[in-house]
């Protein structure tokens, strides 16, 4: 379900770019094979080019990660979408444990479609923009932490989602730990060039593991950083 009181959100969004280049974006990650019709919806809405620098924002509609400063990246609209529509895939979600938060893209199309999000990054100066953003767009279901995303989030776990948007060269215990029963962690796994999506769901002993996409992300790097 979309929740319907984010309407600061679309009344935000409007006339600040081109309807048509949102849904040329849309048209383009149904083909690629985006087929969940409220994630596509959020991603119509949400406005992405208040998550990049005013520079890039007439890129912010193209299907390309794009650069945010720390040297860190805006994901890829595809990867967004393909990202939530695996965590959702099983049925709506509660409580969701992102960590990365980077612009807060991702995050504002997640608090648009689950109960909560916990979002954790190690960048505070990235976080900051991203908690202003979000307000700015009234996504209130937000809560944000300034941490090393291999702990989680212990203390208000146990999640039903966890979503990494960096890649981990292991996938972290912690976030294992903390995964409900029959929660589902969507993380990139590897080093450098290598890497792969996986997904991974807490069943009723132990964990199954699905192998997906070849992906490119920035890595998960150690520990909080001011
Ligand atoms: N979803 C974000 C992607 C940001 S890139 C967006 O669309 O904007 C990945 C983010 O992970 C960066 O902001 C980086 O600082 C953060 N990150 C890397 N290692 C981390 C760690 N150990 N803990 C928390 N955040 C981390």
């Amino acid at each position: 379900m979309i929740n319907r009181e984010h309407d600061g959100l679309a009344r935000r969004g409007i006339g600040m770019t081109s309807q048509r280049t949102r849904e040329r974006l849309i048209q383009r990650l149904y083909e690629e094979g985006l087929s969940n019709a409220h994630v596509l919806e959020v991603i119509r809405r949400t406005p992405r080019h208040l998550f990049v620098d005013e520079a890039l924002a007439h890129r912010a509609y193209e299907d390309t990660a794009l650069p945010i400063g720390h040297n860190q990246t805006i994901s890829q609209p595809y990867m967004v979408g393909r990202m939530t529509e695996l965590l959702l895939a099983a049925g709506p979600l509660d409580k969701v444990l992102e960590i990365g938060t980077g612009s807060g893209y991702q995050t504002a199309v997640l608090a648009q479609l689950v109960e909560r999000v916990f979002s954790v990054e190690r960048i505070q100066g990235l976080q900051d923009r991203a908690k202003e953003r979000l307000l700015e767009l009234e996504l209130r279901n937000v809560v944000f932490r300034w941490g090393d995303g291999w702990e989680g989030w212990p203390a208000l776990a146990p999640y039903n989602g966890i979503i990494v948007t960096a890649a981990a060269s292991t996938v972290p215990q912690a976030l294992l730990d903390q995964l409900a029963p029959g929660g589902r962690l969507v993380i990139p796994v590897g080093s450098g060039v290598e890497q792969q999506l996986l997904l991974i769901v807490r069943e009723e002993h132990g964990f199954s593991r699905h192998v997906l996409d070849a992906v490119r992300f920035v890595p998960l790097l150690n520990g909080p950083l001011a």
